[in-house]
C-alpha cells in the first residue's frame, strides 16, 4: 500500500474547488467565517474561499475571527520548545537545504552521545522542557539505532532542577517497524513536513535519495499511526509552491488520517523557506509568501482545524511570531540552534545551519518579550505523560475541558521556569503575569492554578494536573 500512489491527495479536485470558489462574495466569507466561529472546522470549499480572500476589510474579520477562536481554545498560552540537531549528515538531494549530500561549503558532524548529553544540558540550564529532536537523512554507521539512542540520552540528562521530559522528533519518513521502536523510545509528536504537496514541484526540488520518492513520505504518517504514534505533526515548505494549493492539499491529507485513524494530526508547522548556504531557491523561492498572506495562512488553519497545535519556528522575525501569536499560533521555539553542537558553541548563525534564523534571541529574552504581551510561556508536559495523547487528547480539548489542566499547568511550568532559570527582570514581568491571570481565572481551574503554583513556590518542581 505504502508504495502506491498516495490518492488522498488529489490534485484535479483542488483545483476545480479553488477555481469554483474564486469569486466568493462578501456573504460567502461572512457565512464560512460565522460557521468557523462555532469551532467545528471547515470544509474544503470554505477553506477555497478564505484563501482567496484579498479585501482588507474581510482580512481583518478573518484576523479576528482567527484570534476569538484562538483565545477561546488556547487562552493566553504559548507552549515552548528548542530544536536539537543532532546530526547534519544527508544522502538526500533537497534544493532549498544546506545540508543536502552535494553541498560542500558546510561543516558536517554527527554529535556523539557525549556531546549530545551536553546540549541538553546546555538547553536544560536554559529552562527548556522540551525539545524537537533533528536530523538529516544519513545515519552514522549505527543506522537508525543512533536516533533510538539519542532520545535514551536526551531523558538521561538530569540537572539539579530539570530535565528534559518530553522529546518530539523530525526524521526522515521510517518503517512501521521502526516507528513502533521509536513509540517504544517515548516519544511526544513524530513530525514530517511533506515540503509540497504538488508532485510536478516535488520532483523538482527532491533531485536524488530516499526523499525522491513522493509517496512513501505522504503514507509515512499512516505508518507511523498504525505503528501506535498517536501524536503526529504534518507541514509545507511555504514558498515552494501555491500556498493556496498546499494548504488545500494539506486539509486532505488531515481528512484521510481523520477518516482512517478517528484523530487528525496534533500539530501543523508553517515553514517558509529561508536563505540556506549554497542554496538559490531558498534565497529566491519560485513562489514567494508575502507577510500577509502567512498570516493568512496561520489564520486560515487556525479556523480549519481549531484544536490543532500550530507551530511557529524561530525561522520567523519576533515581529511576525508576535503578529501570528494572535492569529492562532500555539507552540513556538526559542533560543534555537540549527547546526549540531550549536548550543554549547554559542556559535552566532553558523553556515553549518540548516537554514538563517529571523529571530536570535535568548530563551530568556524570548520568555520576557511573550509575557510582556499577556501571553503564558507554557513549559507543560502533563497530557503526554498523562497518556491524554491522540483522540483522547482531542475528546478532551474539544468540549474546553482542557482548559482546566492546560491553563492551571502552563502557570505552573511557567513559574517554574522563573524560579530557576529566569534573570530579574523576566522574573518581575512574569510575576506580575501569573498573578493577573490567576485573578482574572475563576472556579475549578482557579482552585488548581493557585494550589500547583503554592507547591511550585514550596520548591516543587513538575507539578502538573
Ligand atoms: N531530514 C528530514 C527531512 O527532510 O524530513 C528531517 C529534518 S529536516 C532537517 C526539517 C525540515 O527543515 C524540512 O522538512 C524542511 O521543511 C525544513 N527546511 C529545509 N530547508 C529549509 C529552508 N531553507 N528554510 C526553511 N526550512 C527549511
Ligand atoms: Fe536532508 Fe532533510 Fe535537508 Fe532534505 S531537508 S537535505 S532530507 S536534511
Amino acid at each position: 500500500m505504502y508504495n502506491t500512489p498516495a490518492n488522498f491527495i488529489n490534485e484535479q479536485k483542488i483545483w476545480e474547488i479553488l477555481e469554483k470558489n474564486k469569486q466568493a462574495d462578501f456573504n460567502k466569507i461572512r457565512e464560512t467565517l460565522s460557521k468557523a466561529s462555532e469551532m467545528k472546522g471547515l470544509n474544503l470549499d470554505d477553506v477555497a474561499a478564505l484563501t482567496n480572500i484579498s479585501d482588507p476589510e474581510m482580512l481583518s474579520e478573518l484576523f479576528n475571527t482567527a484570534n476569538k477562536v484562538k483565545e477561546t481554545i488556547y487562552g493566553k498560552r504559548l507552549v515552548i520548545f528548542a530544536p536539537l540537531y543532532i546530526s547534519n549528515l544527508c544522502a538526500n538531494e533537497c534544493l532549498y537545504c544546506a545540508f543536502r549530500a552535494t553541498n560542500k561549503d558546510i561543516v558536517r558532524s554527527v554529535l556523539s552521545q557525549k556531546k549530545i548529553a551536553n546540549e541538553v544540558k546546555t538547553l536544560i540550564n536554559q529552562g527548556q522542557k522540551r525539545v524537537l529532536l533533528v536530523a538529516g537523512e544519513s545515519y552514522p554507521k549505527q543506522g537508525f539505532q543512533y536516533v533510538l539512542d539519542s532520545i535514551k540520552t536526551i531523558y538521561e540528562v538530569k540537572t539539579d532542577h530539570g530535565e528534559i521530559r518530553r522529546v518530539n522528533v523530525n526524521v526522515a519518513p521510517l518503517k512501521k517497524e521502526e516507528f513502533k521502536q521509536l513509540k517504544d523510545a517515548g516519544i511526544g509528536t513524530y513530525q514530517i513536513f511533506q515540503e509540497t504537496y504538488h508532485r510536478e514541484t516535488y520532483n523538482k526540488v527532491h533531485l536524488a535519495g530516499k526523499k525522491r520518492d513522493y509517496n512513501w513520505r505522504a503514507w509515512s504518517l499512516h505508518r507511523a499511526m498504525e505503528a501506535g504514534i498517536d501524536d503526529v505533526g504534518i507541514g509545507v515548505l511555504f514558498g515552494l509552491f501555491d500556498y493556496r494549493f498546499e494548504i488545500m492539499a494539506m486539509m486532505q491529507h488531515i481528512f484521510e488520517l481523520e477518516e482512517k485513524f478517528g484523530v487528525g494530526p496534533h500539530t501543523v508547522s508553517v515553514p517558509r523557506l529561508e536563505p540556506a548556504t549554497n542554496s538559490d531557491i531558498a534565497s529566491h523561492p519560485p513562489f514567494p509568501v508575502s507577510d500577509i498572506d502567512f498570516r493568512k495562512i496561520v489564520a486560515i488553519l487556525r479556523l480549519a482545524v481549531p484544536y490543532t497545535g500550530i507551530i511557529m519556528s524561530t525561522r520567523e522575525t519576533a515581529k511576525m511570531r508576535r503578529e501570528t501569536f494572535a492569529l492562532g499560533v500555539s507552540q513556538i521555539s526559542a533560543g534555537s540552534k540549527t547546526n549540531p553542537g550549536g548550543y554549547e558553541e554559542k556559535s552566532e548563525d553558523d553556515p553549518s545551519g540548516q537554514f538563517s534564523l529571523g529571530d536570535h534571541r535568548p530563551l530568556d529574552e524570548v520568555i520576557r518579550d511573550v509575557a510582556s504581551m499577556g501571553y503564558i510561556p507554557s513549559f507543560c508536559t502533563a497530557c503526554y505523560r498523562l497518556g491524554r495523547t491522540g483522540s483522547d487528547f482531542m475528546d478532551l480539548a474539544k468540549p474546553g475541558d482542557i482548559k482546566l489542566h492546560c491553563g492551571p499547568n502552563a502557570l505552573s511550568s511557567f513559574k517554574e521556569y522563573l524560579q530557576n532559570y529566569a534573570s530579574e527582570e523576566t522574573n518581575e514581568v512574569g510575576g506580575k503575569l501569573i498573578h493577573k491571570t490567576i485573578n482574572d481565572m475563576s472556579g475549578l481551574a482557579k482552585q488548581r492554578a493557585e494550589k500547583l503554583i503554592k507547591r511550585v513556590e514550596a520548591g516543587r518542581d513538575d507539578v502538573y494536573c
